[in-house]
Protein backbone atom coordinates (compact mmCIF):
# COMPACT_ATOMS: atom_id res chain seq x y z
CA UNK A 1 0.00 0.00 0.00
CA UNK A 2 1.24 3.68 -0.34
CA UNK A 3 2.53 5.39 2.56
CA UNK A 4 1.04 9.23 1.98
CA UNK A 5 2.62 10.20 5.20
CA UNK A 6 4.38 9.10 8.15
CA UNK A 7 4.81 10.43 11.44
CA UNK A 8 7.74 9.67 13.71
CA UNK A 9 8.67 10.54 17.22
CA UNK A 10 6.00 13.77 17.23
CA UNK A 11 6.02 15.64 20.43
CA UNK A 12 4.29 18.96 21.04
CA UNK A 13 4.44 21.37 24.11
CA UNK A 14 2.52 24.28 24.68
CA UNK A 15 4.40 26.92 26.33
CA UNK A 16 2.41 28.83 28.64
CA UNK A 17 2.05 31.00 31.44
CA UNK A 18 1.55 28.21 33.95
CA UNK A 19 4.67 26.66 32.72
CA UNK A 20 4.79 23.74 29.99
CA UNK A 21 2.05 21.95 28.89
CA UNK A 22 3.11 18.58 27.00
CA UNK A 23 0.44 17.48 24.56
CA UNK A 24 2.03 14.84 22.46
CA UNK A 25 4.74 12.62 23.72
CA UNK A 26 6.25 10.76 20.76
CA UNK A 27 3.94 9.54 18.95
CA UNK A 28 4.46 7.42 15.68
CA UNK A 29 2.45 6.20 12.73
CA UNK A 30 2.02 6.21 9.20
CA UNK A 31 -1.03 7.52 6.44
CA UNK A 32 -2.19 4.81 3.50
CA UNK A 33 -3.75 5.86 0.48
CA UNK A 34 -7.52 5.64 0.66
CA UNK A 35 -7.30 4.47 4.03
CA UNK A 36 -10.35 5.24 6.64
CA UNK A 37 -8.08 6.38 9.81
CA UNK A 38 -9.49 7.05 12.75
CA UNK A 39 -8.33 8.73 16.01
CA UNK A 40 -9.97 7.97 19.36
CA UNK A 41 -8.88 9.49 23.03
CA UNK A 42 -10.90 11.34 25.97
CA UNK A 43 -11.67 14.44 25.51
CA UNK A 44 -8.32 17.12 26.13
CA UNK A 45 -5.73 14.36 25.19
CA UNK A 46 -4.51 16.19 22.13
CA UNK A 47 -6.63 14.80 19.14
CA UNK A 48 -7.24 18.28 18.05
CA UNK A 49 -3.53 19.42 18.70
CA UNK A 50 -2.29 16.29 16.40
CA UNK A 51 -4.68 17.35 13.34
CA UNK A 52 -3.75 20.99 13.50
CA UNK A 53 -0.01 19.90 13.37
CA UNK A 54 -1.00 17.36 10.50
CA UNK A 55 -2.61 20.88 8.58
CA UNK A 56 0.28 22.60 9.55
CA UNK A 57 -2.11 25.04 11.43
CA UNK A 58 0.55 24.25 14.24
CA UNK A 59 4.12 23.25 15.16
CA UNK A 60 5.50 20.62 16.81
CA UNK A 61 8.52 20.67 19.51
CA UNK A 62 10.20 17.27 18.02
CA UNK A 63 9.84 14.43 15.25
CA UNK A 64 9.42 14.52 12.04
CA UNK A 65 6.52 14.51 9.44
CA UNK A 66 7.37 12.76 6.03
CA UNK A 67 5.11 13.76 3.29
CA UNK A 68 5.34 14.51 -0.65
CA UNK A 69 5.52 18.27 -0.74
CA UNK A 70 2.69 18.39 -3.34
CA UNK A 71 -0.09 16.91 -0.73
CA UNK A 72 -2.94 18.13 -0.61
CA UNK A 73 -4.56 18.71 2.78
CA UNK A 74 -8.20 19.45 3.28
CA UNK A 75 -9.72 20.34 6.90
CA UNK A 76 -12.94 20.19 7.74
CA UNK A 77 -13.82 21.54 11.68
CA UNK A 78 -16.34 20.31 14.20
CA UNK A 79 -19.27 23.09 12.93
CA UNK A 80 -20.31 23.08 9.20
CA UNK A 81 -18.76 26.88 9.37
CA UNK A 82 -20.79 27.81 6.66
CA UNK A 83 -21.44 31.52 6.14
CA UNK A 84 -25.42 32.25 6.46
CA UNK A 85 -25.58 35.53 3.92
CA UNK A 86 -23.49 33.12 1.15
CA UNK A 87 -25.80 30.66 -0.89
CA UNK A 88 -25.12 26.88 -0.86
CA UNK A 89 -22.83 27.32 -4.23
CA UNK A 90 -20.79 30.05 -3.00
CA UNK A 91 -19.95 28.67 0.33
CA UNK A 92 -18.78 25.57 -0.94
CA UNK A 93 -16.86 27.56 -3.37
CA UNK A 94 -15.31 29.55 -0.67
CA UNK A 95 -12.15 27.71 -0.08
CA UNK A 96 -11.62 27.96 -3.64
CA UNK A 97 -12.12 31.79 -3.68
CA UNK A 98 -9.75 32.00 -0.58
CA UNK A 99 -7.13 30.43 -2.19
CA UNK A 100 -7.65 32.80 -5.52
CA UNK A 101 -8.25 28.99 -7.65
CA UNK A 102 -11.73 29.70 -8.63
CA UNK A 103 -11.44 29.04 -12.40
CA UNK A 104 -14.15 27.57 -14.38
CA UNK A 105 -12.77 23.54 -14.21
CA UNK A 106 -12.89 24.10 -10.35
CA UNK A 107 -16.43 25.90 -10.14
CA UNK A 108 -17.87 23.14 -12.45
CA UNK A 109 -16.34 20.32 -10.49
CA UNK A 110 -17.45 21.73 -7.10
CA UNK A 111 -21.05 22.16 -9.03
CA UNK A 112 -20.89 18.73 -10.03
CA UNK A 113 -19.87 17.04 -6.67
CA UNK A 114 -23.38 19.10 -5.51
CA UNK A 115 -25.23 18.16 -8.03
CA UNK A 116 -24.22 14.27 -7.39
CA UNK A 117 -24.86 14.12 -3.97
CA UNK A 118 -28.17 15.61 -4.14
CA UNK A 119 -27.89 19.13 -3.63
CA UNK A 120 -28.42 20.31 -7.09
CA UNK A 121 -31.71 22.15 -6.00
CA UNK A 122 -30.43 23.66 -3.37
CA UNK A 123 -27.52 26.14 -4.93
CA UNK A 124 -29.23 29.30 -4.53
CA UNK A 125 -30.45 28.52 -1.27
CA UNK A 126 -28.94 30.02 2.18
CA UNK A 127 -27.54 27.29 5.03
CA UNK A 128 -30.21 27.79 7.31
CA UNK A 129 -32.84 26.65 4.50
CA UNK A 130 -31.20 23.44 4.79
CA UNK A 131 -30.86 20.26 7.35
CA UNK A 132 -28.04 20.03 9.78
CA UNK A 133 -27.35 16.89 7.55
CA UNK A 134 -27.13 18.53 4.04
CA UNK A 135 -25.70 21.62 5.56
CA UNK A 136 -22.27 19.12 6.66
CA UNK A 137 -22.60 17.61 3.24
CA UNK A 138 -22.07 20.97 1.73
CA UNK A 139 -18.94 21.50 4.03
CA UNK A 140 -17.81 18.27 2.88
CA UNK A 141 -17.71 19.32 -0.78
CA UNK A 142 -15.88 22.49 0.48
CA UNK A 143 -13.27 20.64 1.71
CA UNK A 144 -13.32 18.12 -1.64
CA UNK A 145 -13.33 21.37 -3.57
CA UNK A 146 -9.58 21.72 -3.23
CA UNK A 147 -8.80 17.88 -4.54
CA UNK A 148 -7.19 17.39 -1.32
CA UNK A 149 -5.27 14.36 -1.07
CA UNK A 150 -6.21 13.84 2.51
CA UNK A 151 -8.98 14.51 4.36
CA UNK A 152 -8.51 15.98 8.42
CA UNK A 153 -12.19 15.78 10.26
CA UNK A 154 -11.71 17.35 13.71
CA UNK A 155 -15.01 15.50 15.51
CA UNK A 156 -17.08 15.85 12.01
CA UNK A 157 -20.59 15.39 13.43
CA UNK A 158 -20.24 16.07 17.10
CA UNK A 159 -22.98 18.88 16.41
CA UNK A 160 -24.99 16.66 15.21
CA UNK A 161 -27.96 14.85 17.42
CA UNK A 162 -27.41 11.00 17.29
CA UNK A 163 -29.93 10.21 14.12
CA UNK A 164 -28.42 12.99 11.91
CA UNK A 165 -25.19 11.65 12.86
CA UNK A 166 -25.92 7.91 11.78
CA UNK A 167 -27.74 9.54 8.93
CA UNK A 168 -24.44 12.00 7.74
CA UNK A 169 -22.00 9.11 8.83
CA UNK A 170 -23.64 7.05 5.62
CA UNK A 171 -23.75 10.12 3.50
CA UNK A 172 -20.01 11.10 4.57
CA UNK A 173 -18.83 7.61 4.09
CA UNK A 174 -19.96 6.94 0.74
CA UNK A 175 -19.05 10.43 -0.73
CA UNK A 176 -15.50 9.52 0.65
CA UNK A 177 -15.42 5.89 -0.88
CA UNK A 178 -16.71 7.47 -4.25
CA UNK A 179 -14.19 10.35 -4.61
CA UNK A 180 -11.62 7.42 -3.04
CA UNK A 181 -10.12 9.98 -0.68
CA UNK A 182 -7.78 9.02 2.46
CA UNK A 183 -9.55 9.97 6.02
CA UNK A 184 -7.79 10.71 9.03
CA UNK A 185 -10.99 11.47 11.87
CA UNK A 186 -10.92 12.10 15.29
CA UNK A 187 -13.90 11.25 17.40
CA UNK A 188 -14.59 10.42 21.25
CA UNK A 189 -17.04 7.67 20.06
CA UNK A 190 -16.15 4.27 19.81
CA UNK A 191 -19.31 3.19 17.81
CA UNK A 192 -18.44 6.08 15.20
CA UNK A 193 -15.05 5.37 14.75
CA UNK A 194 -15.95 1.20 14.73
CA UNK A 195 -18.96 1.93 11.95
CA UNK A 196 -16.21 4.21 9.40
CA UNK A 197 -12.78 2.88 10.26
CA UNK A 198 -9.87 0.81 8.53
CA UNK A 199 -7.66 1.26 11.15
CA UNK A 200 -8.22 3.35 14.47
CA UNK A 201 -5.29 4.49 16.79
CA UNK A 202 -6.35 4.71 20.60
CA UNK A 203 -4.92 7.94 22.37
CA UNK A 204 -3.98 8.01 26.05
CA UNK A 205 -5.28 10.85 28.21
CA UNK A 206 -2.71 13.94 27.84
CA UNK A 207 0.01 14.00 27.23
CA UNK A 208 -1.02 11.71 24.45
CA UNK A 209 0.85 8.33 23.43
CA UNK A 210 -0.49 5.80 21.05
CA UNK A 211 -1.48 2.92 23.19
CA UNK A 212 -2.53 0.79 20.36
CA UNK A 213 -3.51 0.46 17.04
CA UNK A 214 -6.32 -1.77 15.60
CA UNK A 215 -7.01 -2.67 12.18
CA UNK A 216 -10.77 -3.41 11.74
CA UNK A 217 -12.18 -6.36 10.24
CA UNK A 218 -16.09 -5.31 9.72
CA UNK A 219 -18.93 -7.23 7.44
CA UNK A 220 -20.81 -4.70 5.63
CA UNK A 221 -20.84 -1.99 3.25
CA UNK A 222 -21.92 0.89 5.39
CA UNK A 223 -21.52 2.66 8.29
CA UNK A 224 -25.24 1.21 9.55
CA UNK A 225 -24.49 -2.35 8.24
CA UNK A 226 -20.86 -1.98 10.19
CA UNK A 227 -22.65 -1.28 13.31
CA UNK A 228 -24.70 -4.75 12.64
CA UNK A 229 -21.72 -7.06 12.30
CA UNK A 230 -21.14 -9.67 14.45
CA UNK A 231 -17.49 -8.86 16.10
CA UNK A 232 -18.41 -5.27 16.54
CA UNK A 233 -19.48 -5.51 20.09
CA UNK A 234 -15.99 -7.67 20.68
CA UNK A 235 -13.75 -4.69 18.95
CA UNK A 236 -16.21 -1.82 21.07
CA UNK A 237 -15.14 -4.20 24.11
CA UNK A 238 -11.85 -3.67 23.55
CA UNK A 239 -11.35 -0.26 22.77
CA UNK A 240 -13.54 0.14 25.55
CA UNK A 241 -11.30 -1.30 27.49
CA UNK A 242 -8.19 0.56 25.79
CA UNK A 243 -9.24 4.31 26.46
CA UNK A 244 -8.69 6.03 29.43
CA UNK A 245 -11.71 7.85 31.02
CA UNK A 246 -11.93 11.50 32.05
CA UNK A 247 -14.15 10.40 35.18
P1 LIG B 1 -8.68 17.24 22.34
O1 LIG B 1 -8.90 17.72 20.95
O2 LIG B 1 -8.19 15.84 22.43
O3 LIG B 1 -9.89 17.42 23.21
P2 LIG B 1 -6.68 19.36 22.42
O4 LIG B 1 -5.69 18.87 21.42
O5 LIG B 1 -7.57 20.46 22.00
O6 LIG B 1 -7.52 18.13 23.01
O7 LIG B 1 -5.90 19.83 23.71
C1 LIG B 1 -4.94 18.99 24.36
C2 LIG B 1 -4.40 19.67 25.59
O8 LIG B 1 -3.59 20.78 25.25
C3 LIG B 1 -5.50 20.21 26.49
O9 LIG B 1 -5.14 19.90 27.82
C4 LIG B 1 -5.48 21.70 26.27
O10 LIG B 1 -5.79 22.37 27.46
C5 LIG B 1 -4.06 21.97 25.85
N1 LIG B 1 -4.03 23.05 24.85
C6 LIG B 1 -4.66 23.06 23.65
N2 LIG B 1 -4.40 24.18 22.96
C7 LIG B 1 -3.59 24.93 23.77
C8 LIG B 1 -2.94 26.20 23.64
N3 LIG B 1 -3.10 26.95 22.53
N4 LIG B 1 -2.20 26.63 24.67
C9 LIG B 1 -2.02 25.89 25.76
N5 LIG B 1 -2.58 24.68 25.94
C10 LIG B 1 -3.35 24.19 24.97
MG1 LIG C 1 -10.64 18.52 20.02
Amino acid sequence: MNKLLEIKNLSKNYNTKLGEIKAIDNISFDVYDQEFLCIIGSSGCGKSTLLNILADLDNFSSGKIIKNKNLKIGYMLQDDCLLPWLNILDNALLGLDIMNLKTKENINYVKGLLKKYGLEEFLEKYPNQLSGGMRQRVALIRTLAIKPDILLLDEPFSALDYMSRLVVSEDVANIIKQEKKTVIMITHDIAEALSLADRIIVLSKRPAVIKNIYNINLEGNSPLSRRKAKNFAYYYDLLWKDLDKNV
